[in-house]
């Protein structure tokens, strides 16, 4: 790490030591009860050597034990892009907590959510999960069943939450297991054909070996610093599928960020296939995926009725008629046509602010917005694909962003460099953090250079 950094980091984690008593305190108690004190690995993550132990989180704000209050950016990374707590969905789970909350039966909320989704996402057969990583588990499975074929294809540096097939990357054009990838199944090259985003030669190549049953991915890239779909990248992808026998899978558990409809609605896209989670529910776990009618149509009557509860696409507490209430007043209150037109503004305001503040230090960095959501990348350029924005990430002054930003009060993801605007966000919160992401830089430059 260089020497101006090292020392900056080491200033701001004695502040945050000295300043959070009370967290401090918890974490040394968490030690003797949680795996690596935490209640959540990624947990570990978070930049100052202990998180923050929240007391309560309301709108886009959330107060902590030692009583610091907090701008969130993080908005448990897209989990609560409603914003904390949000008063319809309060409404509709106290509701529905006091009538049942699983039941193994569905309530009439099942179809008002899905006609929503249908609404807005282009797609029309929907079913429920509880997490966008069993969502994207239970779509890839049925793809292969429904196709005869055995692998999926995914784009390099993807994240589609804890699903096997996707943790792979490209080394030397060979598919290996991602770094950190934990006790990996088998080797994802049997599983997952890998290509760069947005190289659509390699996609046809792949494709053109007749055993992939799905390509899924994200319409833009939001899980290696945010990488854009470049002009006719979408076609090409619909077309070449399509041309290939390979189903569609878009998850837009991220991408919602562009709004109502997610990138599918707001470009037009044809999936055969949608997931989405996190924040569907006001942060209640929950997520859905859904079918076109076309391949709704091909799925009927394959599945057989005796064995439709042990196939591998279940989970018991899936659809639960609590989930279903906090999704139906999510989407139908909080997740709306106009939050977005609240949001997708304060993003671009975000931006401007952050592209100011590395004009002055002179840092050869960039920033992009994707609707509400914006993210700072340590590169002069927009990369192309996974693979550029992975090399231009660096984990040092990540930590040392994240925590000034903390120690200031404010909270950004732990994972790269990313913030969202929730509904309940306002532009003086966004001016915060313009101020305090000027100081983070002009520290940077003051000393010996980064
Ligand atoms: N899909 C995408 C695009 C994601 O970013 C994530 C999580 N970051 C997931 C799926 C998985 O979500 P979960 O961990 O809630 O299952």
């Amino acid at each position: 790490m260089p020497k101006r950094l090292a020392e900056l980091q080491a200033r701001e984690e004695a502040r945050f030591a000295e300043t959070h008593p009370r967290s401090r305190e918890l974490a040394a108690q968490a030690r003797e009860s949680l795996f690596e004190g935490v209640p959540m690995h990624w947990m570990r993550k978070w930049p100052g050597g202990f998180p923050v132990f929240v007391a309560d989180a309301k709108g886009a704000r959330f107060t902590d034990v030692d009583g610091i209050e907090y701008v969130d950016f993080c908005l448990g990374d897209t989990g609560a892009m409603t914003g904390h707590a949000p008063e319809p969905t309060l409404r509709a789970i106290a509701r529905q907590a006091a009538k049942g909350i699983t039941l193994m039966l569905p309530s009439e909320d099942a179809l008002a959510v899905s006609e929503e989704l249908t609404r807005r996402f282009r797609v029309s057969s929907w079913q429920f999960a509880l997490t966008a990583t069993d969502a994207n588990r239970f779509s890839i499975r049925l793809a292969r069943h429904v196709t005869g074929r055995p692998k999926i294809l995914v784009f390099d540096w993807c994240y589609h939450g804890t699903v096997d097939e996707t943790f792979a990357t490209l080394e030397g054009g060979a598919v290996v297991a991602r770094g950190g990838n934990l006790g990996p199944p088998v080797s994802p090259a049997e599983t997952t054909r890998v290509v760069q985003f947005n190289d659509v030669d390699a996609l046809e190549r792949e494709l053109a070996n007749g055993d992939v049953a799905v390509v899924l991915t994200e319409p833009a890239l939001t899980n290696i610093g945010i990488v854009h779909p470049e002009p006719g990248f979408h076609d090409a992808l619909r077309e070449l599928t399509r041309g290939h026998g390979a189903l569609l899978a878009i998850d837009e558990t991220h991408t919602i960020c562009c709004g109502p409809g997610g990138f599918t609605g707001a470009h037009g896209l044809e999936p055969d296939i949608v997931t989405i989670g996190k924040p569907i529910a006001g942060g209640l776990p929950a997520a859905a995926y859904g079918f076109s009618e076309r391949l709704a149509a091909r799925l009927a009557g394959t599945i057989e009725l005796e064995d439709v509860d042990v196939g591998g696409v279940g989970g018991t507490l899936a659809a639960n008629a609590l989930s279903l209430a906090a999704m139906r007043a999510t989407l139908g209150e909080v997740l709306t046509a106009e939050a977005f037109e609240r949001m997708i503004p304060l993003a671009t305001r975000w931006t401007a602010g952050v592209e100011a503040g590395i004009a002055e230090s002179r840092l050869p960095w960039h920033v992009t917005q994707l609707g509400c959501r914006v993210e700072y990348l340590f590169g002069p350029d927009r990369p192309r694909n996974g693979a550029e924005a992975h090399a231009a990430g660096n984990f040092e002054l990540e930590r040392y962003m994240h925590l000034f930003a903390l120690n200031r009060g404010i909270l950004l993801t732990p994972f790269h460099n990313m913030a969202l605007m929730s509904p309940a966000t306002t532009e003086a919160e966004v001016d915060r953090h313009t101020e305090v992401f000027r100081e983070a830089v002009l520290e940077l430059r003051s000393g010996a250079g980064t």
